[in-house]
């Protein structure tokens, strides 16, 4: 779990080490604590993580122009309380993802730098771990089980009815991404 100095109103600001703050894994690129996650990577565009966080300011600039950089990486970035997925102190995304099939087989969690401060992680364990490496941020395509998911206003038990209901099974087709967004 990371932390953050909040000012005070007298002026002053709170030690850091006294405010938890989790971390969003399908984050922005943009802020100033973003860090990269993962690489998006191979022909199924699961994400590979990396083992130590590398700050997303020192290598937005290497993605070619006209490339979205989440296209090709993930990012991680606050959880923040104005997210359009935060409901108190949970976030309503990762809810969600769990209602879709896992997408690994493997029986261990991914390795990656951030699951001691991940609030997916502290929310859902294994089961957000499972489907994580398949969330791609923003690439957006025609796919309406990912349009249900990433909306805040979709419940879990109206994916569970829609996945029920789809003509292609509960299987999520092979190499589906999840397109979705936290810290909005
Ligand atoms: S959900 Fe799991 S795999 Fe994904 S960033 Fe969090 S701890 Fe890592």
């Amino acid at each position: 779990m990371g932390t953050v100095g909040v000012a005070r109103r007298d002026g002053s600001e709170q030690a850091p080490e006294q405010v938890a703050v989790t971390w969003c894994p399908s984050g922005a690129a943009d802020r100033p604590e973003s860090q990269v996650l993962g690489v998006r990577s191979g022909q199924d565009g699961q994400v590979v993580y990396l083992e130590q966080p590398v700050a997303a300011a020192d290598v937005l600039g290497a993605v070619p122009a006209g490339i979205e950089p989440t296209r090709v990486l993930r990012f991680a970035s606050h959880c923040v309380s104005a997210c359009a997925h935060r409901r108190g102190n949970d976030c309503t995304l990762v809810e969600r993802v769990q209602t879709l099939p896992a997408a690994r087989e493997e029986r261990s969690v991914p390795r990656c730098h951030l699951r001691s401060r991940c609030q997916w992680w502290q929310q859902a364990g294994v089961s957000a771990c499972d489907r994580c490496p398949a969330v791609t941020t923003a690439t957006f395509r025609e796919d309406p089980l990912a349009t249900l998911v990433a909306d805040p206003a979709t419940t879990p038990e109206q994916l569970n009815a829609w996945i029920a209901a789809a003509p292609d099974g509960p299987e999520a087709p092979e190499g589906r991404e999840l397109p979705m967004r936290g810290s909005s």
